[in-house]
């Protein structure tokens, strides 16, 4: 038997025929109290009847009766109010504490059923019944997740913005500069944000090759000899901004760009940080003020400047070619970066409307495609556009995967359907 089970048992509920403490006390569960999560009492502010007489207070679970003095709790002042021990079996008296033993107080098929799915070996533990599933149950619990997800990430950012002293600018700085550089990059971006502050570039906004000059520069890529007027004119802008603002560079080896697409490399990505930077200035009050996606995503339009056109790294020219930050780089940066802080800055402010603005964005961004929601589409469960993608990676990392079906709406039905 396994204490999880006997929680999810006890706070749902589920508890057959007429209950009653080891000493034959009638018991009445009014409230089972909330679950906490701390250390302490598994239940705290619960109500329960026990021989005619209403009791407040904390619930402790055990499988056995005798884990009280195995956990130390006789020793532990924060069990002092505990009003009920529920425990699957009563294997001997530990004190006067009244127990309450759930032995043949459930359905046992219940309970095959919970175990089947923790000793599932298939990719998730539902995945040969999930399409039993009913949609508005599978959609509600999709809703649920979309906004943990985008919670935990507000958090996150939260984080940034704490350390940045609640600049706002510097902190969607940190965290788009996190997103620019795809997964293989985004220390090294990371690193960049730290080292190049947004405050310098800012000053420097309206001047689009001292901009570049310093991302680049920062970046370690002008530590290089060249030939090629425009390197040459970058490096002696960034000599200057070094001494002005005591810039400090970065070992350009902590790029990589093996196996990359030359579109992604980092050189290219920088070009166009530098650009979005020119064009907009100070970018999160504009994402902010942005009504719908498509506004938002017009920021993102930029494209490098000219020398890139026929560039994707210094000194190795090739065949002319624009380079647009495409549509998926801007869902991506979206996706992690504008939308979490917006969401933030809702809660910050106390004001919905901008969480209200970051779901609806996140509703009207195509889905994700990756391994982890392509596995979902084949055992049916789609995800429609971004917000359920997010929805559906939330689930499988956080609950899937640790195998929280009992707090899982979706192994909830599936548990309980007979
Ligand atoms: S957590 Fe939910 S969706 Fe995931 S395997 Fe368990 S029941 Fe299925």
């Amino acid at each position: 038997m396994k204490e999880e089970f006997l929680y999810y048992l006890w706070e749902n509920r589920l508890l057959r025929g007429s209950l009653q403490t080891t000493t034959n006390q009638p018991i009445r569960i009014i409230n089972p109290g909330y679950r906490n999560l701390n250390s302490g009492p598994d239940y705290l502010k619960a109500w329960v009847e026990i021989g005619g007489q209403l009791w407040a207070g904390h619930v402790e679970i055990h499988v056995s009766t005798s884990d009280w003095n195995r956990h130390g709790h006789q020793h532990d002042k924060a069990y002092a109010n505990v009003v009920l021990h529920v425990v699957y079996e009563d294997d001997t008296k530990v004190n006067d504490i009244p127990v309450l033993e759930l032995k043949g107080h459930f359905d046992a098929s219940l309970y095959c059923r919970y175990e089947k799915f923790m000793m599932s070996q298939h990719w998730i533990a539902c995945e040969r019944q999930l399409r039993q599933v009913q949609p508005f149950t599978k959609n509600t619990w999709l809703e649920r997740m979309a906004v943990e997800r985008l919670e935990q990430k507000a958090e996150a950012a939260s984080r940034i913005l704490i350390s940045n002293k609640f600049d706002w600018e510097s902190t969607f700085y940190q965290l788009m500069l996190r997103y620019f550089g795809m997964k293989v990059n985004s220390e090294a971006f990371e690193t960049l944000a730290t080292l190049l502050p947004l405050k310098p570039l800012l000053k420097h906004a309206d001047n689009l090759t001292q901009l570049e000059a310093m991302l680049l520069g920062c970046a370690g890529f002008l530590d290089m000899e060249s030939d090629e007027e425009y390197p040459l004119l970058l490096k002696r802008e960034f000599a200057v901004l070094r001494s002005k603002f005591n810039l400090l560079t970065m070992p350009v080896e902590r790029w990589r760009l093996l196996r990359m697409r030359p579109v992604n490399f980092p050189t290219i990505r920088l070009a166009q940080l530098a650009q979005m930077i020119h064009q907009n200035g100070c970018l999160f009050s504009k994402f902010k003020e942005a009504k719908s996606i498509a506004d938002a995503k017009l920021l993102f339009d930029v494209e490098a400047s000219s020398y890139w056109d026929t560039h994707y790294r210094f000194n190795v020219e090739g065949p002319f070619k624009p380079k647009h930050i495409g549509e998926g780089s801007a869902d991506v940066l979206m996706i992690n970066a504008v939308i979490p802080l917006l969401f933030c800055y809702g809660q910050f402010h106390k004001d919905p409307s901008y969480c209200e603005k970051a779901l609806r964005f996140l509703e009207e961004i195509s889905a994700e495609d990756n391994t982890v929601i392509r596995h979902f589409t084949a055992i049916g469960m789609n995800a429609n556009n971004a917000m359920q993608s997010q929805a559906l990676l939330h689930l499988y990392n956080q609950y899937c995967r640790r195998k929280r079906c009992l707090e899982c709406s979706i192994g909830n039905a599936l548990l309980q359907s007979i």
